[in-house]
């Protein structure tokens, strides 16, 4: 739960400002379920980014309130043992796929990702189709990405040679 003197302090927009907090509450409830270490230690306003201390900003936008689940959601990859080994290279993907299961939750609003990586093949398009197969993997649910993420920590954990061998492989699809 992050207290609300560190969330968007100074903001004059007091409605948008407090569904924001709210969204935030409710992301940060799923990420330390996965995650009890997982902290957010403040959103400020600025363009969207996290730092891995722990530190956000993000716009302002009443039209972009997804916005705050991305850049939040980031915490997780980041927190995470992957994060270390793998350089982030899955970061984004997991931001966009964790955005995509909090927006359908809390927003309602689920086309824009499939639609946004079928027409964009550039770097953050192939980011986008990454978080289009983690979200297949865990079967476009909440739960189903619980269940996918403890599976990756498994099988990062294992000793099974060709388990680990596999795990977050760019290569393989489906
Ligand atoms: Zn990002």
């Amino acid at each position: 739960m992050l207290d609300e003197k560190n969330f968007l302090p100074l903001s004059e927009f007091n409605q948008l400002r407090q569904e924001l907090l709210e969204l935030c509450n409710k992301l940060l409830a799923f990420l330390q379920s996965l995650d009890p270490n997982i902290a957010i230690i403040s959103v400020r306003i600025g363009d969207p980014l996290f730092s891995n201390n722990g530190a956000v900003t993000i716009p302002l936008n009443p039209k972009d309130k997804g916005v705050i689940f991305h850049e939040v959601g980031h915490a997780l990859f980041a927190k995470s043992v992957f994060h270390l080994d793998r350089n982030d290279c899955w970061g984004e993907s997991f931001a966009e796929a964790i955005r995509w299961l909090m927006e359908k939750e809390y927003l309602k609003n689920t086309d824009w990702l499939l639609n946004e990586f079928e027409k964009d093949k550039t770097k953050h398009g192939h980011d986008k189709e990454k978080a289009e197969r983690i979200l297949r993997r865990s079967g476009h649910s909440v739960d189903g990405f619980k269940r996918y993420w403890r599976q990756l920590i498994a099988d990062y954990n294992t000793t099974d040679a060709k388990r680990k061998a596999t795990f977050l492989d760019d290569t393989i699809t489906g």
